[in-house]
């Protein structure tokens, strides 16, 4: 079987999502989760013209020549309107936030006044008409487009949304995504290790990458290298309640104790690929079980994470609704040369910083061990080779793709 070229396995897997179901849950819980209809302003804001600064409210014409001395007739501060109207000569107290009272069309800060008794104070300084009030709507208007569907909601978004009243928001819901480990050698982390055992760590890898993505991941667990243990695993997923995508972890390649195409096979297993030409990644696998997506991912850390941030990732965009599939890519350049690359798309893990000039500089780790997760931490970036890309000299720009910092 030929090697699945990189963009063809991600236009293959891509048709096979669709955006979910839409949630309504409060604003307080909408951190990261992906907005599934645009969002309107409930309120104007500021809903009145509002005082930018601590000061005097006043009108422009009464300061046109200062000093001027005005009668001070009230106090305004925030949530605190006054009712009265500021007349010609007069002036009203005022404080940020505060709503303008009527008749005033300026408000001249503290600063610029000296107060001379409880019923007079001296404008040093005027200003011009409208200075340091904020118009109502200035911000936003009442049905006001704020945010457009498919948005990520960060904090900044949240905090707009909770000024424009939008107590609830309107989010693809959560893909739940199944993920089953496999190997004999295997043990999870914080417990014994036997001589012969290595830590589960790509149980954790994934999981949280699954939760970085906006999906919820589903742990089944270990399944050993043999087909009783896989039997098992795939009768917990039968009896747990529906996943939108199953991924395994491990055993998707060709020795004796790969297992995963063979036992998934008997119960069902519709392969679309198997193998792509990445690097690195090679064996992995795409298809239908359970009737749902399936992803066999290699065990290699490396080579899990790189299949997993160029398809598994995207499949989860997909499905939240998101604008920006798949993490994002830059151009950068190399800090050094690098041989002509060979017939796979190969992903190096990479550093790159910003000169002061504002470009990317990008330097590769020195070894490429698909089974490296210290390399792999350390990398902000991957640096993309396409198949056969000829051998390139320090200063070539080259393309990466940004790992979340
Ligand atoms: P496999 O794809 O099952 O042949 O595994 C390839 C390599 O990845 C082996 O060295 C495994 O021990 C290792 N490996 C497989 N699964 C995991 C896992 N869940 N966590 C950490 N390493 C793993
Ligand atoms: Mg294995």
């Amino acid at each position: 079987m030929s090697l699945m070229p990189v963009d063809q396995a991600l236009e293959i897997i891509s048709q096979q999502f669709r955006p979910l179901e839409a949630e309504d849950i409060p604003l307080a819980q909408a951190l990261g989760r992906t907005t599934a209809c645009d969002h309107f302003a409930a309120v104007t804001q500021p809903p009145f013209n509002a005082s930018a600064m601590d000061g005097y409210a006043m009108r422009a014409v009464d300061v046109a020549q200062c000093p001027a001395e005005l009668a001070v007739t009230g106090e305004v501060a925030a949530g605190k309107a006054y009712n009265g109207e500021v007349t010609p000569g007069t002036t009203v107290r005022i404080f940020t936030g505060g709503p303008v009272p009527k008749g005033a069309d300026t408000v001249i800060m503290q600063e610029n006044t000296d107060r001379l008794s409880e019923d007079t104070v001296r404008i040093n300084i005027g200003a011009e008409k409208g200075r340091n009030i904020r118009p109502a709507g200035n911000d936003f208007a009442k049905d006001q487009k704020l945010v457009t569907a498919g948005s990520v909601l960060t904090s900044r978004h949240i905090g707009m949304m909770a000024a424009a009243n939008i107590a609830t928001v309107s989010v693809y819901r959560k893909p739940r995504i199944a993920l089953l480990s496999t190997g004999d050698e295997l043990v999870n982390v914080g417990e014994d290790v036997g001589p012969d055992q290595i830590i589960n760590s790509n149980n954790l890898l994934m999981s949280t990458l699954v939760i970085e993505n906006g999906g919820e991941p589903i742990d089944l667990g270990i399944a050993r290298d043999n087909v009783a243990s896989l039997e098992e695993k795939i009768d917990l997923l039968r009896d747990t309640e529906k996943v939108d995508m199953f991924i395994t972890i491990g055993g998707a390649s060709v020795g004796d104790h790969d297992l995963i195409q063979k036992v998934l096979g008997q119960h069902g297993l519709k392969v679309a690929f198997w193998k792509i030409a990445i690097r690195p990644g090679k064996p992995m696998i795409f298809g239908e079980f359970n009737d749902g997506p399936m992803i066999g991912l290699p065990g290699n850390p490396a080579s899990a994470f790189v299949c997993a941030i160029n398809f598994m990732v995207p499949a989860l965009h997909i499905m939240l609704g998101r604008a920006n599939i798949g993490a994002p890519t830059s151009y950068a350049f190399v800090d050094h040369d690098l041989p002509e690359n060979g017939s796979r798309q190969d992903y190096m893990r990479a550093q790159y910083y910003e000169n002061d000039r504002g470009e990317k500089i990008v330097t590769t780790t020195p070894k490429q061990d698909s089974a490296k997760l210290s390399t792999l931490a350390n990398a902000n970036c991957l640096l993309i080779r396409a198949p056969h890309a000829p051998a390139i000299t320090k200063g070539t720009q080259v393309k990466i793709m940004l790992l979340r910092p």
